[in-house]
């Protein structure tokens, strides 16, 4: 009997996109890929990435979860084999109990380790720990003619600066052996700022992101006039042993997918009024790590509130000398379009270098906004934000992306081109073919 035809593939935006035309799902990571000759593939980890890159519409996708097992375990180093489609929450689950924890988390914990490893991720601690790929030491690559070979920074320099970062073009990564770093436990010590201007953003940041692990700051993107670019400034520190607090687990979920976007300006305006001003918002507290790290995976499924038509996200860098500038010209961009985002996430990078030649994070001020899909309207704008981050010489993420530029791309990331020699040829998605990176 035939196979049925493969369903429609979401990435975390949930923007509508033609299904794949077929979908191979290893189940061990020594099987070899049975690739159709005629179709292109892309690995696909959690579908955590917000647009193109984990999709390859009428094209093929190579689906990783069955290779979530551990593999070594070293309890006095920390040091975790396991397989690439492994997720961050289990290897919490494993290994916090023994005191270890992610030496970089992204602000989900629902990502493989194949997903992390191939958008280079980074956290809210990359000024002292920056990227994902720094803490990785070796990573078995699996190619479409059946190569599976070992790479460290040692034994292929190049190859490992192409996979990190490397959107899932060079090959499967069917394990990879982690870094742990060790905690006392589940709790951080959480200090909250309230700043009423880009300004004063600025100034926090200078003086607390030197002292703490942790920092990421929420802006307001909807106040204007002198609220303008207020926000809430959050920095913390792994805590000590707490036996005695107890967690409060939500557990909530969106339960259907309403018919249309439930975030509209006023929504936005009333949401991020309340947000600001909730009494205990600034102060020092102690917090379980899933409400400092994952607080968007409190509610689980939250990406339906956008309705049928998805969201779209942009996330930019920018460089040091021109984030003030280059913020504050997105925020007027989303006050004339009359648009918003609940979502504004501000961080100030470090300045560790990245290792991968596609890897996003680099010295200068990093941007997130949620924006719904309105079509037409919703182009118009990004196309005028894209240009601000290009012109202040920055870049945008491509692990969020559904509408950046081949251009843009090309000048976020100018060495994009050293790619080419390592892209397996039977891997592609629909980002890489939208960008020029593979034709
Ligand atoms: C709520 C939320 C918060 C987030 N916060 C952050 C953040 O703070 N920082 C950050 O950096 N990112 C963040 N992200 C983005 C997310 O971390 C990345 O998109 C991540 O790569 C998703 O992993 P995934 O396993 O879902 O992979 P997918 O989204 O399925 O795939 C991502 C890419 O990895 C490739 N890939 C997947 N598995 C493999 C494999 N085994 N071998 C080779 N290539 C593979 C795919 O082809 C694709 O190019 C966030 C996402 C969400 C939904």
């Amino acid at each position: 009997m035939a196979a049925p035809p493969p369903t429609v593939r979401l990435s975390w935006g949930r923007v509508p996109y033609p299904p794949p035309s077929d979908v191979v799902e290893p189940l061990s990571r020594s099987a070899a890929l049975r690739l159709r000759p005629d179709l292109t593939y892309a690995p696909r980890g959690n579908g955590r990435s917000y647009g193109d890159s984990c999709l390859n519409p009428g094209a093929g996708l190579i689906e990783t979860r069955h290779l979530d097992r551990f593999i070594g375990w070293d309890t006095q180093l920390g040091l975790l084999k396991c397989e690439g489609g492994t997720q961050l929450s289990e290897i919490i689950r494993f290994a916090l109990p023994q005191g270890w924890f992610l030496p970089v988390t992204p602000g989900t914990k629902y990502v493989t380790v194949g997903g992390a490893i191939a958008n280079d991720v980074h956290g809210k601690n990359h000024h002292v720990a920056g990227t994902f790929a720094h803490h990785v030491d070796a990573f078995d690559l699996l190619r479409s003619d059946g190569d599976l070979n070992e790479t460290t920074r040692a034994s292929n320099a190049d190859r490992f600066a192409a996979t990190v970062g490397g959107l899932g073009l060079t090959g499967l990564i069917v394990s990879a052996t982690l870094r742990l770093k060790r905690v006392e436990g589940p709790w951080l010590e959480q200090q909250a700022v309230r700043f009423r201007s880009l300004d004063e953003f600025f100034e926090v940041d200078a003086a607390l992101k030197p002292r703490h692990e942790y920092t990421v700051a929420w802006v307001d993107c909807v106040a204007t006039g002198v609220e303008r670019g207020r926000g809430l400034y959050m920095a913390a520190d792994h805590a000590g042993h707490h036996p005695e607090v107890r967690i409060r687990r939500a557990g909530l979920r969106v339960p259907f997918d309403p018919p249309v976007s439930l975030v509209s300006p006023s929504t936005l305006r009333v949401f991020n009024w309340l947000y600001y001003h909730r009494p205990r918002q600034s102060g020092r507290r102690l917090i379980h790590y899933e409400k400092m790290f994952y607080p968007l995976d409190g509610v689980l499924e939250w990406n339906r509130i956008y309705g049928p038509h998805g969201f779209q996200q942009f996330q930019c860098v920018v460089p040091p000398a021109a984030s003030r500038s280059a913020v504050s010209a997105v925020l007027d961009l989303i006050a004339e379009h009359r648009s918003g985002s609940f979502l504004a996430v501000l961080k100030t990078f470090g300045e560790r270098p990245s290792e991968g030649f596609l890897s996003f994070p680099r010295p200068g001020t990093t941007f997130a906004l949620d924006f719904p899909e309105h079509g037409e309207r919703t182009r118009r704008l990004f196309s005028e934000m894209e240009a601000v981050v290009i012109d202040h010489g920055g870049a945008l993420y491509p692990a969020k992306d559904g509408l950046m530029s081949a251009a843009a791309f090309k000048a976020g990331f100018p060495v994009w081109s050293r790619m080419r020699a390592h892209v397996d040829p039977r891997f592609s998605s629909q980002f890489a073919r939208r960008v020029g990176l593979v034709v």
